[in-house]
């Protein structure tokens, strides 16, 4: 580290913007590459989203259905996607998920198990089998808790509470970043060969959001103002079931695995209404009334049917 009288400088081979799930895997995978790595983030250690995360990790490991498979968990995301999806990224997806799972375990993340000892996995909505791996509803802190360890173990230096403000760049290659610690508004300066942006998202663009005050899109920002293109700015997910009421709770997520299990969304005069806000074509997929929905959670209960395209 270098110390101008106005900023820090530090210099790194890959420098990784938050430390999420996202940036907490690239890093541990880039500092097993044999290259020094530096990891920053808005908020301490440990506090990003990916500790909210309540149902679990969707991975096709027919643990509890066997008939799962990484193309049934490829057609599911396409379709819940109305095939707008980028096919190559949910291809990737389902076919590694199982693997990232595994290497969770491995690196001693706790899972929930079924009775025989395997990873236990929950029915979730648009999931045509249980396949969510989860740790009762606090998956996420788990998940962090462990690639937190595995990546303070691999020696990748942490920088918490430090908010980048621009990427820099040398002719048309970005080479590096430039921010200032909240703490005291100190400037630091970041040189790097590579530089990996995983900011998390834009849920505070939205006055009731389960996101928390770090979620402003800096990462879409940065890069935007680096002269990349962004798209599918649009796709944005609306759990149905956040709290809007007390104001207490006001933006909580009740996790969507109850609706998996069988929970039903009603309105104050205790109709099912969800059904009206279906896009022609798509209705078929879905109960529509109380007695079909009932036999259709008897189904998945008796496990002749898991879908859990229950509104
Ligand atoms: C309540 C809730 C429940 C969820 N449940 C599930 C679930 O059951 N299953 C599931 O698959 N997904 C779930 N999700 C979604 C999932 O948690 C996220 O998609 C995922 O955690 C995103 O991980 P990430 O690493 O991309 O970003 P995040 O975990 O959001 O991390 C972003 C990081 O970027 C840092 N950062 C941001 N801006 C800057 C900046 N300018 N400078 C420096 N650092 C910055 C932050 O400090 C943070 O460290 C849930 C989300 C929420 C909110």
């Amino acid at each position: 580290m270098s110390q101008n009288q106005n900023y820090q400088t530090h210099e790194y081979d890959v420098l990784v913007i938050g430390a999420g799930g996202a940036g907490l895997r690239a890093a541990i995978e880039a500092s097993a590459a044999g290259v020094s790595v530096a990891l920053v983030c808005k908020s301490l250690l440990g506090k990003a989203h990916t500790v909210m995360a309540e149902g679990g990790i969707a991975a096709a490991l027919a643990n509890v259905d066997s008939q799962d498979n990484w193309k049934t968990h490829f057609c599911d995301t396409m379709l819940g996607g109305k095939m707008l999806n980028n096919w190559r990224m949910a291809q990737l997806h389902a076919q590694d998920a199982p693997q990232r799972v595994k290497e969770l375990e491995h690196w001693g993340a706790v899972f929930d198990r079924t009775k025989d000892g395997k990873i236990l996995q929950r029915a979730f909505g648009g999931h045509t089998y249980k396949r969510l791996c989860h740790v009762g509803d606090r998956t996420g802190l788990e998940m962090i808790r462990t690639l937190q360890d595995q990546g303070v173990h691999r020696g990748i230096n942490v920088y918490m509470e430090c908010t980048i403000t621009k990427l820099i760049k040398d002719g048309e290659r970005i080479s590096g970043a430039f921010g200032y610690y909240r703490e005291d508004g100190r400037y630091v300066l970041f040189k790097a060969k590579a530089v990996i942006l995983a900011t998390g998202g834009v849920g505070k663009s939205f006055s009731v959001t389960s996101n928390s005050w770090e979620y402003t899109g800096d990462g879409q920002a940065l890069a935007y103002e680096a002269g990349a293109d962004l798209i599918d700015m649009e796709f944005v997910q609306f759990h149905p079931t956040g709290m809007v009421w007390p104001p207490g709770v006001r933006g909580l997520l009740v996790t969507e695995g109850v609706r998996g299990e069988g929970g039903i969304l009603r309105n104050k005069a205790g109709e099912r209404f969800m059904f009206r806000y279906l896009p022609e074509g798509s209705k078929k997929d879905f109960a529509e009334t109380d007695e079909e929905a009932a036999k259709w959670v008897d189904a998945a209960v008796s496990g002749q049917k898991t879908e859990a395209r229950i509104i």
